[in-house]
């Protein structure tokens, strides 16, 4: 089976991703193929050309091995069980070197832990930077965290994922309660300077997802103006694409949304 590369067209560069068999179904073998290639073979099919490709796949299952989600933290200062967890995901498509995704993610969260470490605050409630493992390739990294800290995500009071790129931040996608929106929307009034001051709609991402919808949290995702699916999952994923600047501001847009959740006397709700 061949797909036309799920992205906008990219200078023929095909977009990898998952592929799940369903048990007792043949397990057929698929592949994408860029939007350029798809729209030629459209093209060859549209003149009644019989088409035939030879395809030569290397893409393979390994056997589980161990791994690991990567945790830090700074301990609240007087209310250690509340905690807020901002992160991204440290595994990536093997195609590119996965800076857009979700390099920049993990970096622009865990430099926000360290924006605070840095200056020296210790926040009201404990902020904890996790980088998922696995994302990619079953969610591994998302649904241990669930399942290691089941008793603990009441006190969750924000999960805020950065899986979209670290282009210059818009703000940030919501999911909660109207109170909880409204209280989001003056705290990132803090981020107008920086033009990262919008809340939308939905908020949330594939890591923090089995938290979230365990224990209802709010959830947050950063978002930005940059043409995230046109380089992620594909060869062109790699450090060049990655602005210092833009890393900067996400990381700033980050860290002012989790000091101020962590720090401000009453809890998100
Ligand atoms: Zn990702």
């Amino acid at each position: 089976m061949l797909v036309r590369a799920v992205g906008p067209p990219g200078l023929r560069t095909p977009h990898t991703g998952a592929l799940t068999y369903v048990d007792g179904q043949p397990q057929i073998p698929a592949a994408a193929v860029s939007t350029e290639d798809a729209a030629r073979l459209q093209r060859m099919v549209d003149r009644g050309t019989t088409v035939r490709l030879k395809l030569m796949m290397e893409a393979h299952f390994l056997p589980d091995a161990d791994s690991a989600n990567v945790v830090g933290e700074i301990r609240g200062r007087e209310l250690p069980d509340e905690v807020v967890v901002i992160g991204g995901h440290i595994d990536s498509w093997d195609v590119g070197t996965g800076s857009t995704d979700d390099g920049g993610g993990c970096v622009a969260t865990w430099e926000a832990l360290r924006l605070m470490k840095k200056l020296n605050l210790r926040p009201r409630r404990t902020v904890r930077v996790v980088l998922w493992t696995n994302e990619e390739n079953g969610t591994r990294g998302g649904n241990a965290y669930r399942d290691r800290h089941l008793t603990e995500l009441p006190n969750h009071v924000a999960m805020i994922e950065s899986d979209g790129g670290v282009f210059t931040p818009t703000g940030f996608g919501f999911s909660g309660s109207d109170a909880a929106r409204a209280k989001a929307r003056d705290i990132a009034t803090l981020l107008a300077g920086i033009h990262a001051d919008t809340i939308g709609p939905t908020g949330g991402g594939a890591d923090i997802g089995p938290s979230v919808q365990q224990a209802n949290i709010p959830a947050f995702e950063l978002e930005n103006n940059g043409n995230y699916f046109l380089i992620h999952h594909t060869p062109a994923d790699t450090v060049d694409k990655i602005e210092p600047l833009e890393v900067s501001r996400s990381a700033a847009a980050v860290a002012v949304m989790t000091y101020v959740i962590a720090e401000m006397p009453e809890r998100l709700r």
